[in-house]
């Protein structure tokens, strides 16, 4: 029998996916990485899962995992032989089950991250991971990337609101390990390998994750600020004045947000003055609206005060503040519309992020004048979208041409500040080779064995994290 008769025994023919079928699985998001594969499939349960990984096992074939396909690494993407079968987990989408007591939602991991947030709002709760993307991530990317958002700052990222998952391994068997437990010492922490390990070492097809109680209130107001040392002062003021109710602090450049108004006119930005940097504050609080709201305004009025803020609007009502999210939550579209970029993904301790962005714009303008400086991110974390694009004066060409000395030139800054070349993004294939220019080699010899011992064959979306 051929694979793909294999395949259909377990799956279904109709989903075998191949020719024009296949066709918008081959490309990520961005239509920056293009592969090739034999076929797409999409398994209905664990048990074809398994069953499609054991049929890929036996025949030495890749097999590559995708879900919403919004990889920025191209990590969903198959390499270029031709020879993958790519693992589509849209019909993984059910809710397994909602323990209110245990504060837990169990659910496929194939479910869209929006729905789950509505699921858990249906049921009283919150789920707080939220990013642009969340319309059509899914939960086992989210998991298999560790994605972070807008909410880091109060509730973690995926790995912090895991208690347990179901994985299909490399050999296709199943380990349930669908805990809902908050305190497991009961060995080495696989969940924790397999979060984060973009597809690398097993297949996630479901999981186990807290839910919190849905805020009383919240506050939130656009600042604008004349420098990004004033954006650091009012995170430390924040910090202090709300502490865990400190729920988002966003910064972005008042060119990302003059790009957004430039692709989307019916996005107005609430300035009439244009300011070097934005930064979007919320709050959530437990007590009500008029506990936030004084709270809010207090911090905001001894912030003007010092002189760190030029102007805030704060949202008076919930479609106010959706206007300012969306605002922050377009700039990702409006780039890949406006420009050609180059993307990093940094994190350095904030402490270090005034340093590390005067140096890093000073010495790109410098090597490649006229290059557009179009930074934002969760500075909140530490974790910088310091992107750049072409412009009038320094065309898509030249960016690409110089390419690798800019992706360097960014990362060694980020190095060299005590940081990290991919906070929230992962490695997938864009930065394979960036990986070893920072890694210990202690580290990267830990991470060989691991993936090894996981996936001896080396069928588990090869060309990615790791040669
Ligand atoms: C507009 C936009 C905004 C974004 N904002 C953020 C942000 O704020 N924070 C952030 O962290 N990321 C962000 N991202 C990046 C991306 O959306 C996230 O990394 C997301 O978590 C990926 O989910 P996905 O379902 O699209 O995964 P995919 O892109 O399909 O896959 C991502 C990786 O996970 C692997 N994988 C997918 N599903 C599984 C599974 N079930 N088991 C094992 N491996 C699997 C894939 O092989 C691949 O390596 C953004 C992307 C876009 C396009």
């Amino acid at each position: 029998m051929t694979l793909l008769a294999s395949l259909a025994d377990i799956v279904g023919q109709k989903n075998v996916l191949t020719g024009e079928e296949l066709a918008p699985y081959l490309t990520d998001w961005r239509n920056m990485a293009t592969g090739k594969a034999q076929c797409a499939v999409r398994p209905g349960s664990t048990a074809e899962v398994s069953g499609v990984v054991k049929v890929c096992a036996a025949a030495g074939v890749p097999v590559v995992t995708q879900s919403g396909n919004t990889s920025l690494v191209g990590g969903a993407t198959p390499d270029d032989k031709g020879n993958a079968v790519i693992l589509l987990m849209s019909r993984l989408n059910k809710i397994r089950a909602l323990d209110a007591d245990n504060a837990t939602i169990t659910v496929d991991a194939g479910m869209i991250l929006q729905n789950l947030q509505a699921a858990a709002r249906d049921a009283g709760f919150l789920f707080p991971l939220s990013l642009a993307a969340e319309g059509s991530c899914m939960i086992g990317g989210n998991l298999a990337t560790n994605a972070g958002g807008t909410q880091v700052l109060r509730y973690g990222n995926m790995r912090d609101l895991t208690l347990g998952l179901e994985v299909v391994c490399a050999d296709g068997e199943i380990w349930d390990g669908l805990r809902g437990l908050r305190k497991d010492n009961t060995g080495y922490d696989l969940r924790d390998l397999f979060i984060g390990s973009e597809g690398t070492l097993g297949i996630i097809t479901a999981a186990t994750l807290k839910l919190f109680p849905q805020p009383a209130a919240k506050c939130t107001a656009m600042l604008a600020l004349s420098s990004v040392e004033n954006a650091v002062a009012v995170l430390r003021r924040a910090r202090k004045a709300f502490d865990t109710a400190l729920t988002g602090y966003e910064l972005m450049a008042g060119v990302c947000l003059d790009m957004v108004h430039q692709c989307f006119p019916q996005q107005k930005i609430p300035f009439a003055d244009k300011p070097a940097w934005y930064a979007l504050l919320e709050i959530s609080d437990a007590e009500g609206e008029e506990h936030a709201r004084a709270m809010f305004e207090a911090m905001l009025g001894e912030s003007f005060e010092a002189g760190e803020i030029d102007d805030a609007v704060i949202a008076e009502n919930l479609t106010q503040s959706k206007d300012l999210w969306h605002l922050r939550e377009s700039i990702t579209l409006a780039q890949a519309q406006a420009v050609k970029s180059i993307k990093h993904d940094i994190s350095v301790p904030v402490s270090n992020m005034v340093s590390f962005i005067e140096k890093t714009d000073a010495e790109l303008q410098e090597k490649f004048p006229g290059l557009l400086n179009m930074t934002f991110g969760h500075l909140g974390d530490g974790n910088l979208h310091y992107n750049v694009g072409s412009s009038e004066r320094f065309s898509g060409d030249d960016l690409m041409k110089n390419y690798d000395a800019i992706y360097n030139l960014v990362h060694d800054n980020a190095h060299a500040h005590q940081g990290s070349i991919s906070a929230e993004h992962g490695i997938g294939a864009f930065k394979i080779d960036e990986l070893p220019r920072y890694k210990q080699a202690r580290e990267l010899d830990l991470m060989k064995r691991i993936k090894a011992a996981f996936d001896p064959l080396n069928i588990l979306n090869p060309g990615k994290v790791l040669r």
